[in-house]
């Protein structure tokens, strides 16, 4: 499909990687290798819903776990969640 953000390029299957964060949350979740139509031009990563909620569950957990933690004198932890078995892409 023609790609709503730019408008130029054409979306493609392939993997993309999300960052999520929060800000009460003393982790952070890198998630590579996610199935997704990505922008041929800027980028853009479209994910279906059902993706999309099932990697915000993932997320969702690990980030509540999150706000247990006291900060300490470490810069907060990246938790990195890869799906696929393939060569990882660069991001
Ligand atoms: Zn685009």
């Amino acid at each position: 499909m023609k790609c709503v953000e730019c408008r130029i390029g054409e979306t493609a299957q392939g993997p993309t990687s999300l960052t999520y964060t929060r800000p009460d949350s003393k982790l952070q979740v890198v998630v590579t290798g996610i199935p997704a139509d990505v922008c041929s031009h800027c980028g853009e990563a479209y994910l279906s819903e059902e993706i999309a909620q099932e990697v915000f569950e993932i997320v969702d957990g690990i980030l509540e776990l999150g706000k247990t933690l006291k900060q300490g004198t470490l810069p907060i932890p990246q938790i990195e969640i890869h799906f696929g078995s393939e060569t990882r892409m660069a991001a």
